[in-house]
């Protein structure tokens, strides 16, 4: 029996539809071929464009369209060009965060074999974490609703009980899933500032009640300082984070630098029902237009969609396209020969792409 999917597809700004049309591309070549599963991706208008032209950065019907979806995959919005009165930026898919419970970033720390990478690693390092950030409270709880003065301003900082068990939870089921596939000692790492933060005192308090539930896994806390020191000094070490949402968002790209820059960086946005996969960077408005954005974020995110779906409705095939996936993305990486600019290529964003395509090669 085949399974189809809904994908709501959002391209954005920038270079956004660049990264957004090959990732399409080899997505379809691997539905097209699989049998137990089809993905019907339907594009959708959203971000500083769509908000030019409609003075409505995310419509309604586009929201209601997501909300049904099995899946959202979502490139890049925002321009720095256009903004709201306030002077912030359009961020949509920050406002989707909040309206689908999207409680779990999950961020990917890999660094495959010749991935450029500021870190000088020796033969048997290998760096391969996850770094999970709560997204919907945290210091965004008054995201572009801060109190400002002439002379003081007030951003208030928020963490709520049950989104944080529902986090703790995934994070250890994350770090079963990874030991039980062999990726991962099994550890659970909790990423905080409770000596300073009464706030963080209690985060950590939920994060300890979560961890008596899962005795395979190790559990430990690290506050947000020593730990961006370590993600530098000895990333190894780590195999999940976890951690608030100002925090995550810095820690995320501290990650990202190690793995080359933002262009091999994806990500995913994970609730209870619903979920957003997309590159962990923006729009970058500097190279747009040029066809040299690197692809790779969006193809690992896309990945990472089939991945989620897979376990989700229990389609191995689905687990197994998303290995394969990656796994043709980490060739090309290794072959070091369609590399784009940000990593010291020379290639087109297609060519980049239809590398990745031909690395997949037929189904066996
Ligand atoms: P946002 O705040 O919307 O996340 P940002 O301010 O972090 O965005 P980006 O748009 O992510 O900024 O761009 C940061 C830098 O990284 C820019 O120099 C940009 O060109 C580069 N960059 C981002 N994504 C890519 C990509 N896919 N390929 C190559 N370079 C990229």
């Amino acid at each position: 029996m085949t399974k189809t999917f809904d994908i709501a597809v959002f391209p954005g700004d920038g270079i956004g539809p660049e990264i957004m049309t090959p990732t399409l591309e080899i997505l379809s070549g691997l539905s097209n071929t699989a049998e137990t599963y089809r993905l019907a991706c339907t594009e959708l208008p959203a971000g500083a464009k769509t908000y030019q032209e409609t003075g409505n950065a995310l419509p309604a019907s586009s929201l209601e369209r997501a909300r049904s979806a099995d899946a959202i995959l979502l490139a890049a919005m925002g321009l720095p060009s256009v903004r709201y009165a306030d002077g912030t930026e359009i961020s949509p898919q920050i406002d989707l965060r909040f309206e689908l419970d999207l409680f779990a970033g999950v961020r990917p720390v890999s660094i495959r074999p010749g991935q450029p990478t500021p870190l000088a690693l020796s033969g048997g390092q290998r760096v391969d974490f996850v770094l999970i950030r709560e997204s919907t409270e945290g210091l965004f709880h008054t995201r572009a609703k801060g109190e400002v003065t002439e002379t003081e301003a007030y951003e208030t900082l928020k963490i709520t009980r049950a989104t944080s068990e529902k986090l703790f939870r995934f994070a250890f089921d994350l770090a079963e899933q990874r030991k039980a596939a062999g990726i991962g000692p099994g550890r659970v790492t909790c990423v905080d500032k409770a000596n300073i933060f009464r706030a963080f005192a209690f985060f950590r308090k939920i994060f300890d009640e979560e961890a008596a539930r899962h005795p395979g896994i190790r559990a430990d806390h690290a506050y947000v300082d020593a730990t961006a020191l370590w993600m530098v000094e000895k990333p190894w070490v780590f195999d999940v984070m976890v951690t608030e949402n100002m925090f995550g968002d810095i820690l995320s790209d501290l990650g990202a630098g190690l793995m080359g820059g933002l262009g091999m960086a994806p990500s995913a946005d994970i609730g209870e029902n619903h979920a957003v996969f997309q590159p962990c960077h923006g729009s970058a408005p500097d190279i747009a237009g040029q066809g040299v954005a690197n692809p790779m974020a969006m193809i690992l995110s896309g990945a990472m969609m089939l991945d989620w779906l897979g376990h989700k409705h229990d389609l191995p095939e689905m687990i197994h396209d998303g290995r394969r996936l990656t796994d043709a993305v980490d060739s090309v990486i290794s072959g070091a020969r369609t590399l784009t600019r940000d990593l010291g290529g020379t290639s087109s964003t297609g060519e980049a792409a239809h590398a990745v395509a031909a690395a997949l090669g037929s189904r066996a």
